[in-house]
Formats: structure tokens, C-alpha cells, sequence
């Protein structure tokens, strides 16, 4: 048995009142919420042994570092990456997306081809461009299609022998398609091309294991998985780390400076240059021991409920239309009633305490495509109920009323 209701305990945010009623929480592909457990490392590291690493000898200086590099240990078992120098920390998925991306730009040459795919965050393309700038490389599409898929016959179509790097995400945070990765990174190797995975929407709904993906990249963000803002990481191929030039320069990544030429520290410090956000990367490391606690097949399997009871239960409400996959997605319910503007309806839920997300969601492309606005986006976590979901929906009629 699932208790959501002790889980729910563990979340301090989830007992307040937002506009005079209960909050209903349903922005968690935006950010999630964060666990005593995980507030309880934070606090303990600022009252206890708060100082830098790497560099003192001093004891806190070493239990912080000791901490720190545990929580590295963590990130890597929990996605089973072979080294613990894999595992870069970073501010989050979009700067792990820049790092490559920057790194690539010493790699392609002109007339080289990058593949990115239709269900993008802007994260995951505008930095693709941004190389693509600096190189001449050609950047590539795999559309998708209405039901919110990839085409993957038309991903064929675009891999060549000059496909140098494809990237795309696990998991749509606009939709909640969940993506054929295993198949999108074979046929990029096949060609020779690395892959890069934006888990930034999947890592919190299910647990990858990068070694038997094989993806040579793979990047997420701690405030997704219950963790703190301002943390990530970037699992890297051993190999493609020691090709990749450095991104910043700085305190922490170097072996020897001179004046004259500067050597590079070891991974993973290469890549980590200044001070880091210690207490995060620690942080993260303790919420992923708490997701592990509830486990992650529990926890698909209870949002998996969660989502089909919402699907369900909003298409009942005439005029209301889901976008992406009805089915095996995530649990992403992302909709728009007939005729009335997304942001008009978040408005009026949020008044009844209900958080919710309006907009493109940073997937402006997958707007475009619908030739929509935006959406309503109710995404779902494992501290959510069927409950909630009632109240989500009786919001919904209420606003369908209101503006029609
Ligand atoms: C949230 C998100 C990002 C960006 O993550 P940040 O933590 O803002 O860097 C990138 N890709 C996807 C799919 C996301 O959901």
C-alpha cells in the first residue's frame, strides 16, 4: 500500500493555506516540493559545518568536502554511472546543457550535422543554436506528431555519417510524452554520433540507468527530484570528459597556473570551477536518498493512478482537450477549455489555492505546433491525491463557467 498520507507529513509546505483554502500542488514539473528530510540537511549543514572545500585543512572544511563528495557518490550509484568523476554538479540542467554544448563548439566543423526533436524545452535548444553559431553546423528537427510523439521513421531520415551529437529529452515537461530513448540513442550511435539525455522530466518519475542506455550525456536538476533550486548534474562518458575542454576558468579546476600556460585539474574538478553550491549539492544527495526510500517503481505506479484519474475524470468536462498522449506519458496532464485563454483559468484556480502552470512552458515550438497559445498544465507527484484532483477539477468547471 501506497500512504500518501504519511508522505504527505514529510512535505511541511503541503499544510498551508493559499487564498483561504488548502494548496493544491500541481506545478511539480516546474519545481517540486521539498521533503523535512531534505530541509533538515540543509539547516544541519548551515548550523554545523558550513565552509569550503577541497582546499582547507581544517576539519569543517573536511567534513564539508567529505559530505559533498559522498553526495557525488550517491548521484552516481543512483543512476549507476561507472566512475564517480562522471558525475560534474552543476547549477542544474541548463547549465549541463551549455557545458557540452560549449564544449562541442572545439569538436564540429563547418556542414556538421546536430539533431535536436519537436518536444524540446528551450533549454534544450537554444544552446544547440547558439553552437551551431559558432561552428556552422546544421541543426535538425525530428517533428512529432499530434498525439504529441516523435516520428521516428523521420529521425531515420535525418541521421547521416556527418550527425556529430543528438540531444533530446526523456521526458516532454510540456506533455509528458515519454520518449523512445533506448532506440533514439542506438540509432545515433549506429551512425556514430553522441547522445546527450535532458532527464530533467524523467528523473523524477523514473530512475535511469546511464551505463545501460549507453548515453554518452545525461543531465538533471535536484529542484525537480525534491531537491534544492541552483543544483544538477551532468553524468559524462568518461571518455568525452577528458576530450571536452573546460567550460569556466577558475579557482578549483586547475593543476598549475603560470602566466605562461595553465594546466587542468582532474575530473571532475576540470569542470568545476569556483566555489560550488556546497550545501545543494549535498542537499541533493539526501533527496535522492528519499525518493530511493519510497522507491521509484512505487512511485511511477501511484502517479500512473494519479494521472489516469485525472485524465479521465477532466475529460468528462465538455470542451476540454488534452494534448499528447492520453497513455503512457508522465504524469503531465496538459489541456485548454474551448475558447478560453490558459492564463484566464490559472488565475481563477489559483484563487481556490490551486497551483497550476499556464503558458508555452518553454516548449514554444510545441505551441506552434497546436497552434495554441499555451496550455493548462497540471503536473502530478507522489504527494498528490485523488482528492486534489476532485478539487482540480471542480476548479476547472467553475472557471469553464465563469469565462464562457
Ligand atoms: C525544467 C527543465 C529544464 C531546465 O531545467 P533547469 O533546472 O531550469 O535548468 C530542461 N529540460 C526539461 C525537459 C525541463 O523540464
Amino acid at each position: 500500500m501506497f500512504d500518501v498520507e504519511s508522505i504527505r507529513k514529510d512535505f511541511p509546505i503541503l499544510s498551508r493555506k493559499v487564498n483561504g483554502k488548502p494548496l493544491v500542488y500541481f506545478d511539480n514539473a516546474a519545481t517540486s516540493q521539498t521533503p523535512k528530510q531534505v530541509i533538515d540537511t540543509i539547516v544541519e549543514y548551515y548550523s554545523k559545518y558550513n565552509a569550503n572545500i577541497h582546499r582547507g585543512v581544517h576539519t569543517l572544511s573536511q567534513e564539508a568536502t567529505d559530505k559533498y563528495e559522498q553526495s557525488r557518490k550517491k548521484i552516481q550509484a543512483h543512476f549507476n554511472a561507472k566512475f564517480s568523476h562522471e558525475i560534474i554538479f552543476t547549477s542544474g540542467t541548463t547549465h549541463g546543457i551549455n557545458l557540452v554544448a560549449n564544449g562541442f563548439s572545439s569538436i564540429l566543423k563547418k556542414g556538421d550535422e546536430i539533431i535536436v526533436s519537436a518536444l524540446e524545452h528551450h533549454s534544450n535548444i537554444v544552446p544547440w543554436q547558439m553552437l551551431c553559431e559558432r561552428t556552422g553546423a546544421i541543426l535538425k528537427v525530428i517533428p512529432m506528431d499530434l498525439e504529441g510523439e516523435l516520428i521516428l521513421s523521420e529521425y531515420d531520415k535525418l541521421l547521416s555519417p556527418n550527425t556529430k551529437l543528438v540531444f533530446v529529452n526523456h521526458v516532454s515537461n510540456a506533455l509528458g510524452t515519454i520518449n523512445p530513448i533506448e532506440t533514439i540513442i542506438e540509432k545515433a550511435h549506429a551512425v556514430g554520433a553522441a547522445i546527450l539525455i535532458d532527464g530533467a522530466q524523467s528523473s523524477p518519475h523514473i530512475k535511469a540507468d546511464v551505463q545501460a542506455l549507453d548515453v554518452d550525456f545525461y543531465v538533471a536538476s535536484a529542484h525537480k527530484m525534491c531537491g534544492p533550486t541552483g543544483v544538477g548534474m551532468l553524468y559524462g562518458k568518461e571518455s568525452w570528459l577528458k576530450k571536452l575542454p573546460p567550460y569556466q576558468g577558475g579557482g578549483e579546476m586547475i593543476a598549475e597556473v603560470t602566466f605562461e600556460k595553465t594546466t587542468y585539474a582532474e575530473l571532475p574538478h576540470k569542470f568545476e570551477a569556483g566555489t560550488p553550491n556546497i550545501c545543494g549539492g549535498i542537499a541533493f544527495g539526501a533527496a535522492i536518498d528519499y525518493m530511493n526510500t519510497i522507491g521509484f517503481e512505487a512511485i511511477a505506479a501511484y502517479e500512473h493512478e494519479l494521472l489516469e484519474y485525472a485524465t479521465a475524470k477532466l475529460l468528462e468536462i465538455e470542451g476540454l482537450k488534452i494534448y499528447g498522449p492520453l497513455k503512457d506519458k508522465a504524469s503531465v496532464v496538459s489541456f485548454n477549455l474551448e475558447g478560453i485563454h490558459p492564463y484566464d483559468v490559472g488565475s481563477i484556480l489559483d484563487k481556490l489555492g490551486i497551483a497550476v502552470r499556464t503558458g508555452h512552458h518553454c516548449a514554444q515550438p510545441i505551441m506552434d505546433f497546436y497552434k495554441i497559445p499555451g496550455t493548462v498544465r497540471a503536473s502530478l507527484a507522489f504527494y498528490n491525491t485523488k482528492s486534489e484532483i476532485d478539487a482540480l477539477v471542480e476548479g476547472v468547471k467553475k472557471a469553464k463557467m465563469m469565462l464562457s
